[in-house]
């Protein structure tokens, strides 16, 4: 299956590339040189904007402003300033990313809505400079866009150097797609509590994302006031950046081929049946809409339907055989010194409401303590405090001596501690290794223009991650659905690949929130094998449960809880037998 795909893939891109190679030759005049050229142009700036939209998620509309900084950046030093044309449109996309970071970093920390907004109006305040400078920009009047140096400056040879620039581009987002990077930008997209979990800087990663696109903008700028000969603050409309923004859409989030495919049919149609130009912003949005009604997920996604069309994949129900000893020889490399977590007298309020209240654990590597109580006691509370979600209200949680209770949940990821959620969080459009990967993402060591570059120490570290999660993988008993989407997995399913996406991280101790929960018998038995499993590799398990024979089975140690407050604590048999704990939880 995946060899087809990839020759399939591999055969597309060869014609595509030569395709592009012979245009010049084939094209019937210079306006359709023209329009290719275009299309390159545009593209460069889709192509990072993609990353932005359909990989992270953060919806920016504001994009033509970051082109027209490229384009009367790219005139003035180019064109007013004789600078060497390369070098101008270098600097073009240096300005780019340099604005890209400045307007990125007081509006992404902005939910959704008001980023959006944010954009837009840096565009408009872009255009409304551009139009006072007269001195620098010509006002109204605009500037000559430069041509470049020979031999790229005939319109074949221009032509040929924008391809290559966004065969370039094309390359660069590829890479990032399929690195580390893009899956915690597909995770900050889908779920961020899940990227904070794995230890992605959600902020930091959407910056990056940002001043990437923001360069390419830069770029695409500086080649769109060549390619135009003569720019004025006219030709960077705000329905400029409705339209980069429509492409992604319509090509579909996450995907490469989708966007360049809508960059493509939306530049090129209007253009070539006149009846469409006439129609301008009508066509878009009535392309839109269909797009959104008909094929919500893009051109992109309907492609590979498609394709899955003519390749049926059998989707039979392969159940859960977990591998424990290849389990623990994976684990083998878990590092378990550095001792226990305490946490004492944690208390932890809401408003009037003690969801914990003095509450005492100790934590022990290569130890499985159970957490049980009635629904409300405060177990998820205590797996939130633990892995950084909320702060206690007092009381301190210690490892080697020191406090952690203030640190982060990225900090806490590269501590060790993973942990695995009440309701599954996964990626549902990664398979299930690329969700198992993500949880190794605070051990990657690879960086953003790196993961770009694709750089031999990237490709090295990403087979080894991969190869570790699909041991995992095995190792939990999903091996035979590894490279299924994740949204195709069974509650049960689900639930082991969170356990295998916490035991990526490489933890000292892994916090499972009710693994069991709507498991049969036959797969609590693997569970508490894969848990076993789990402890043996000197890995330390909270263990937070409703089955109480599963708990008092696997544990070494058990907490009641009781409305926030802890009723026992002990050993299973201590706890089990407690009247207390029979009177408020177990029953007669
Ligand atoms: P359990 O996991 O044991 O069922 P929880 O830890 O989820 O219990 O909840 C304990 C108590 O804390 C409940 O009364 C719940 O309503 C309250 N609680 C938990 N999280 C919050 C929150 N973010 N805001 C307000 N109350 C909360
Ligand atoms: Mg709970």
């Amino acid at each position: 299956m995946h060899t087809t795909s990839n020759h399939a893939r591999t055969l597309t891109l060869i014609l595509a590339a030569a395709a592009a190679l012979t245009l010049p030759f084939w094209a019937s005049d210079q306006y359709q040189l023209h329009l290719a050229a275009l299309i390159a142009v545009y593209w460069i700036l889709i192509s990072g904007l993609n990353i932005v939209v359909g990989f992270t998620g953060q919806l920016s509309i504001g994009h033509v402003g970051l082109l027209s900084i490229g384009a009367y950046g790219f005139c003035i030093l180019a064109g007013k300033m004789e600078l060497n044309p390369y070098l101008a449109l270098a600097i073009s996309g240096g300005l780019g990313g340099i604005c890209g970071l400045a307007l990125g970093l007081p509006s992404l920390r902005l939910p959704g809505f008001y980023f959006a907004m944010a954009t837009m109006a840096f565009a408009l305040i872009v255009n409304e400079i551009i139009l006072a400078q007269v001195d620098l920009t010509g006002g109204g009047i605009g500037l000559v866009g430069p041509l470049f140096t020979a031999p790229f400056d005939t319109p074949s040879g221009f032509y040929y150097l924008v391809a290559l620039l966004a065969g370039f581009a094309t390359w660069l987002t590829w890479n990032i797609a399929r690195s580390m990077w893009g899956k915690g930008l597909i995770a900050i997209r889908d779920n961020p509590v899940t990227a904070q979990a794995v230890g992605v800087p959600v902020f930091r990663a959407k910056l990056v994302a940002f001043v990437f696109s923001g360069v390419l903008a830069g770029v695409s700028g500086g080649l769109f006031a060549s390619l135009q000969s003569y720019i004025t603050p006219d030709t960077f409309v705000f329905e400029l950046s409705m339209f980069f923004f429509v492409c992604i859409i319509i090509g579909g989030r996450g995907s490469i081929v989708g966007p360049f495919l809508g960059t493509v049919v939306l530049t090129a149609l209007p253009e070539m049946v006149a009846s469409l130009a006439k129609l301008g912003n009508f066509f878009y949005g009535l392309l839109l809409l269909v797009v959104v009604l008909v094929i919500p997920e893009g051109i992109g996604r309907m492609l590979q339907l498609i394709y899955e069309r003519i390749k049926p994949r059998e989707i039979e129900s392969i159940p859960i055989q977990p591998d424990v000893k290849g389990l623990i020889q994976t684990l083998s490399d878990t590092v378990s010194e550095g001792g226990p977590i305490q946490v004492e007298h944690i208390s932890k309020h809401f408003g009037g409401v003690a969801a914990l209240d003095d509450v005492s654990l100790t934590l022990a590597p290569g130890e499985i303590h159970g957490l049980i109580g009635p629904n409300g006691s405060g177990k998820t509370t205590m797996l939130n405090l633990l892995s950084g979600y909320y702060e206690p209200s007092s009381g301190d949680m210690l490892y080697r001596g020191q406090d952690f209770g203030a640190s982060t949940v990225q900090q806490r990821a590269r501590m060790g501690i993973a942990r695995t959620f009440q309701k599954p969080r996964l990626l549902p459009e990664l398979t299930v290794l690329e969700n198992a990967m993500v949880g190794a993402w605070s051990e990657s060591t690879s960086g953003f223009m790196a993961s770009a570059f694709a750089l031999p120490g990237v490709r090295i570290e990403d087979r080894f991650l991969r190869e570790r999660a699909a041991q995992l993988l095995v190792g939990v008993g999903l091996g035979g659905v590894m490279h299924r989407r994740a949204n195709l997995l069974d509650h049960a399913q689900q639930r082991f690949l969170e356990i295998a996406r916490g035991l990526a991280l490489r933890p000292r101790f892994i916090l499972l929130d009710e693994p069991a929960g709507g498991l049969t018998s036959v797969e609590i038995e693997h569970l508490g094998a894969v848990i076993r499993a789990i402890s043996l590799s000197g890995i330390g398990v909270l263990l937070v449960e409703h089955h109480t024979d599963f708990v008092f089975r696997v544990c070494d140690k058990v907490t009641a809880l009781n409305v926030g407050r802890m009723i026992q604590h002990g050993t299973s048999d201590q706890v089990r037998h407690d009247p207390e704990v029979i009177r408020v939880y177990l029953g007669a």
